[in-house]
């Protein structure tokens, strides 16, 4: 399954995600989904729909059961194991064990609280005895499904899907290394002292060489640009004379230019904020070559199709299912 088909199931209309690497080579995504508005959880008992956070039945469902031992119970850590890796200063990290709660609800900063009864359900690893307070949270058709470990949590607050997409774009390790010859001299370079480098793993390295996705996103995003009249930003390269940029055909056009040519001429364009634009409408920008340089001018408008000319390209029901921007 691949994630456009999963984002169709579970009937989202955008999705994003970000491929990376343990210390030790294992890959693992961070993948955020954007629920339709019909689908999303607006009351908090709907969340128990998509994701669980206790103990299976092992009698009712001995597959989710399984699943959840092999690979979502936490720990165990605290007491039962202090040297887990999750333990700092005496505490897990993680904050497990949760709380019991006897139903989901959201708290005050808008991050949800699953239920977790205290119905006597458990699960032995090792010498401790975990119970629901050690579930980590997850959708059972996922799990059983991929075998894997699948961490799904509900976001629907400004600041955690702010949070996440800082998480899930915040890069890859870097070490500071230094390499230096073994004599006994004592001396001081700073420049090689502070060389950073990306840690990479031979199975990073093996991803990133056979050029798989290490990240996706659906429908792009196009950063729309605005600016004051005749203060179009223009990119061009040192060595082209100026004269010939600024007498070229089409070079004061921009998307921000245009939107408002749009609105002048066509009565259906009015009804659309700038940033509704593009759902309707079709941007076609033309790569320019610069003498020899090539190089690629910015924001450069060649056309801004009418919607006379978006009804003849795209089915009747096109504008429901059109969330992206086409850059020709
Ligand atoms: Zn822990």
């Amino acid at each position: 399954m691949n994630v456009r088909k999963l984002t169709k199931i579970l009937n989202s209309n955008a999705v994003l995600y970000t491929i990376e690497f343990q210390k030790r080579g294992l890959p693992h995504a961070h993948i955020l989904i954007f629920l339709k508005d019909k689908s999303k959880c607006h009351d908090p008992s709907q969340i128990d729909d998509i994701i669980c956070a206790e103990i299976p039945d092992k009698d009712e469902d001995p597959e989710a059961y399984a699943a959840v031992e092999n690979y979502m119970m936490h720990g165990p850590c605290g007491e039962a194991n202090t040297k887990s890796p999750c333990m700092v200063e005496n505490r897990c990290t993680k904050h497990f064990p949760k709380k019991y709660n006897s139903e989901t609800t959201i708290d005050e900063e808008g991050f949800p609280v699953y239920k977790r009864r205290d119905n006597g359900r458990q699960i032995k690893k090792g010498k401790a005895t975990l119970d629901n307070r050690f579930v980590v949270p997850y959708n059972r058709d996922l799990l059983v499904k991929f075998q894997a470990h699948i961490n799904v949590e509900w976001c629907n607050r400004s600041r955690s899907i702010k949070y996440l997409f800082k998480y899930i774009h915040k890069g890859v390790d870097y070490v500071v290394g230094l390499l230096k010859e073994n004599t006994s001299k004592n001396e001081t370079d700073e420049i090689k002292k502070y060389l950073e480098m990306r840690y990479i793993s031979a199975t990073e390295a093996c991803w990133r060489l056979f050029q798989f996705d290490l990240n996706y996103r659906d429908p792009p995003v196009e950063r729309l640009n605005f600016h004051l009249e005749n203060e179009q930003q223009i990119i061009f390269p040192d060595s082209t004379d100026i004269r010939n940029i600024v007498r070229k055909e089409g070079v004061k056009e921009t998307k921000f230019t245009e939107w408002m040519n749009a609105n002048k001429h066509h009565e259906e364009a009015r009804e659309l904020t700038y940033a509704d634009f593009p759902n309707r409408w079709v941007w076609k920008a033309k790569e320019k070559k610069m003498g020899k340089e090539k190089t690629r001018i910015c924001n450069r408008k060649d056309l801004l199709c009418t919607s006379n000319k978006w009804r003849k390209v795209l089915p009747p029901d096109a504008a429901e299912h059109c969330q992206r921007m086409h850059v020709i």
